[in-house]
Formats: structure tokens, C-alpha cells, sequence
């Protein structure tokens, strides 16, 4: 199927897609939450799906038509459950966000007891922060990490679960950069009799490849977004037992969405099919030695990473002992032609708008290519633009020597821009 940014009948348009394409070629992609996908996923994600309506689930449509649908929704749903070892998965959720939502509802009634990971410890908004759906409508309470370790405190897990006496506990993050231990929170849950969903929103494609432990054995329901490490396009998912199928179900549909998005659920599948394949391990292991190869060099340039490493795609560096901001380092980075974002460290002082930390992802940059030698080099650009911040001559010029760099490892080479 052709893919292209091709739009001669409208310039304007096409100039916009064009840049967004030479930006993504010739920047340095360290978001830990954004991929690449393939172009089977891009042309999938692009089909004449898109002009499909499909409310409701296969063969229970609203709608007539829906033969074709059917069969993607079903294909998708069969990759998922096959590729997580779930007895049922819902695969139309539009976002992480809104899986979360659905799972959520499914679960509780407004106004019930919520405990999740803090959004200043690396927990996610929809877990329990007052200005989302999670902390407006449930009243929520927040466990977080030991000063001392870094690590998610689990004896206050459970402290707050037997005080608070929570329906739903969640376990998950956006900014943890190790693996969690989803049997203590199972057992925590199942202290107050409290239901468990794990997001893995972040870690989904390690979950899949066997690299990082799976937290469908211990969890009611498993949410994730299918866009981050898993390499699929932007969407959701909700995993969980047969017993919570009809639930799930209704509040996916008609509980919080109309139609599904036919087109992204066919490029979940593309996605999905992608994951199965032996070439997705190899691909996850090369995430885990490419982060850790950046941890070791970073550490030795005298970076402090939260928790003194990673598990994962992931890594935060606390700026505090160098005496720079997230917001200062995150901006140096983007004129030196690195794409990272800045994030609160545990116990951080400044302003969410600034912090004290930079999270940075390896998953973009391994999907292009790069292996853990290149990471040497990745790991120098970062460092000299820190040293440098401020200096925006430098800066540029780091950013001319990272384009250079970056064309070695092509990035949708049928793609003209
Ligand atoms: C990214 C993320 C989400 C939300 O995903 P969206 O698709 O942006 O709504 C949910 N939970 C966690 C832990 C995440 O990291």
C-alpha cells in the first residue's frame, strides 16, 4: 500500500507534513513515550478504514457494512490476546487515557477510594491527580518512592491501602525507570479486597518480547497505549479475565466512545502481527542494552540517574547536582537537535513547568537503527549540549553534527520530503 506525504493539491498542507517529516529525520527522537512506527503500520493506519462506522463489537454492530470491520477487530483482538496471554482484550479505546477511563468505570462508582502512583514520582495523570477524571471523580491517594532507594515504597503501598481502604489499586508509571513488583501489589490489593490494574503503558513492548515480568497473571486489568514501545499507532487497550469482559465492554462502548477508530484498530493489528514476530525480541533486547549503555556513559560524565539506573527504555537524570533545571536542559537539547523532555525527579522542589530532572528514552532511537556503540556517540551530543546550555553558537553547532549523524540511520527512506 503507498505511503506519501505527497499533496500537491494542497501546498499548504503539504509543506506542513513535510517538515514535520524532515524534523523527525534529522532530530535526535529521545521522547521515552514516542516510537516509529513501520510503514506497514503507517499505510494501515491511513486505509480506507477510516471511513468506516462501527459502533458496537463484532458481529453486534449498529451498523450495516461492518463485514470487513469485523474481521480487522477481530484479527486484532486475536493478536492481543495471543501476544499478552489475556482471555479477553478490547482493543478500541482511542488512547491510553481513555482504556484507563474505561477500566475505571468498569470497576468503580464515582466517588469510590482510588490509590496510584503520585504524578510527581513518576505515576500518570489518570491515576488519581486531581486535575483529571481519575482524581475529580474518585477520591484518590498517592503512594510514591523511598527517598533513600528511589524505588516505589511498598510498604506504603500497603500502609495507604489498609488506611484508605481503596476499590482500585494501580500499579504503573511514566517515569520509572525500573520494573515493578506486581506480585507486592497484588498482595496489597488483596488485603483490603481491592481490584488491581496495572497500566504498562510504557513498558508494553518489553511486557511482550518476555523482557520485563508480565502483569496480566496478577492484575484484574491490564491497560496500555499501543504507541510507545510497542511501535503501534496512537491508541489504547484493556486486557483483562473473562469475567470483566462485559464490563470492560460497556464502558468502552457505549460508556465513553461512539464509533471506533476502524482505521488505527487495523494498524494495532499491523502492530500487533509485527510484536509476534521473533525480530520484536531482538528488537526490545536492543532497547534494554542501548538504555543501559546510556546509563553507564551518562553516569560516568557524572550524571546522578534516579535510582542509580534502569531496568528499562527509560532513564531520568537529576539535575540538581549539576545546577540545572529540566526546563533548561530540555530546551538546550532542542537547539542542539535532541528531542527529550524535562520531568520531576522524586521529591523535586522546582515547579512541575520546570523541574529538576530530563527523562530520556532509547525505543525511537533503536527502532532507527542504533545500537549500543552509536549510544556512545548520542550520549556525547547530550552531554556537551549540558555543558553548554546557554551557549546557543555551540548549541547550533551540536545540532548541524547530530543531523549529520542521524543520517546515517534512515528513517522512511520511501518517503521523499
Ligand atoms: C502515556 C501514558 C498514558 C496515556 O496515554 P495517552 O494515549 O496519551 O492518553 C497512560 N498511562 C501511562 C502510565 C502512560 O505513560
Amino acid at each position: 500500500m503507498p505511503i506519501s506525504t505527497d499533496l500537491p493539491s494542497d501546498p499548504q498542507l503539504d509543506a506542513i507534513l513535510r517538515r514535520e517529516l524532515n524534523r523527525q529525520r534529522r532530530k535526535l527522537e529521545m521522547i521515552a513515550s514516542e516510537n516509529f512506527v513501520s510503514e506497514a503500520v503507517l499505510s494501515v493506519g491511513a486505509s480506507v478504514f477510516t471511513n468506516k462506522y462501527a459502533e458496537g463489537y463484532p458481529d453486534r454492530r449498529y451498523y450495516g457494512g461492518c463485514e470487513h470491520a469485523d474481521e480487522i477487530e477481530l484479527l486484532t483482538q486475536q493478536r492481543a490476546r495471543k501476544l499478552f496471554a489475556a482471555e479477553h482484550v478490547n482493543v478500541q479505546p482511542h488512547c491510553g487515557s481513555s482504556a484507563n477511563m474505561a477500566a475505571f468505570f468498569a470497576l468503580l462508582k464515582p466517588g469510590d477510594g482510588v490509590l496510584g502512583m503520585s504524578l510527581a514520582h513518576g505515576g500518570h495523570l489518570t491515576h488519581g491527580a486531581s486535575v483529571s477524571f481519575s482524581g475529580r471523580l474518585f477520591r484518590s491517594s498517592s503512594y510514591g518512592v523511598r527517598e533513600d532507594t528511589e524505588l516505589i515504597d511498598y510498604d506504603q503501598v500497603l500502609e495507604l491501602a489498609e488506611k484508605n481502604k481503596p476499590k482500585l489499586i494501580i500499579a504503573g508509571a511514566s517515569s520509572y525507570p525500573r520494573v515493578i513488583d506486581f506480585a507486592k501489589f497484588r498482595q496489597a490489593a488483596d488485603r483490603v479486597g481491592a481490584c488491581l490494574m496495572v497500566d504498562m503503558a510504557h513498558f508494553a513492548g518489553l511486557v511482550a518480547a518476555g523482557l520485563y515480568p508480565s502483569p496480566v497473571p496478577h492484575a484484574d486489568v491490564v491497560t496500555t497505549t499501543t504507541h510507545k514501545t510497542l511501535r503501534g499507532p496512537r491508541g489504547g487497550l484493556v486486557l483483562c479475565r473473562r469475567g470483566l469482559a462485559k464490563a470492560i465492554d460497556e464502558q468502552v462502548f457505549p460508556g465513553l466512545q461512539g464509533g471506533p477508530l476502524v482505521h488505527v484498530i487495523a494498524a494495532k493489528a499491523a502492530a500487533l502481527g509485527e510484536a509476534l514476530e521473533p525480530e520484536f525480541i531482538d528488537y526490545q533486547r536492543q532497547i534494554l542494552k542501548n538504555t543501559a549503555r546510556l546509563a553507564v556513559r551518562l553516569t560516568d560524565a557524572g550524571y546522578r540517574l534516579v535510582s542509580g539506573g534502569t531496568d528499562t527504555h527509560l532513564l531520568l537524570i537529576d539535575l540538581r547536582t549539576v545546577g540545572l533545571t529540566g526546563q533548561a536542559a530540555q530546551t538546550a537539547l532542542d537547539k542542539a537537535g535532541i528531542t527529550a523532555n524535562k520531568n520531576a525527579v522524586p521529591f523535586d522542589r522546582e515547579h512541575f513547568s520546570v523541574t529538576s530532572g530530563l527523562r530520556l528514552g532509547a525505543a525511537a532511537l533503536t527502532t532507527r537503527g542504533l545500537k549500543e556503540s552509536d549510544m556512545d556517540e548520542v550520549s556525547d551530543f547530550i552531554v556537551e549540549a549540558l555543558r553548554h546550555v546557554g551557549d546557543d553558537a555551540r548549541l547550533r553547532k551540536i545540532g548541524l553534527r547530530v543531523e549529520e549523524f542521524v543520517k546515517r540511520f534512515p528513517l522512511y527512506p520511501g518517503l521523499d520530503a
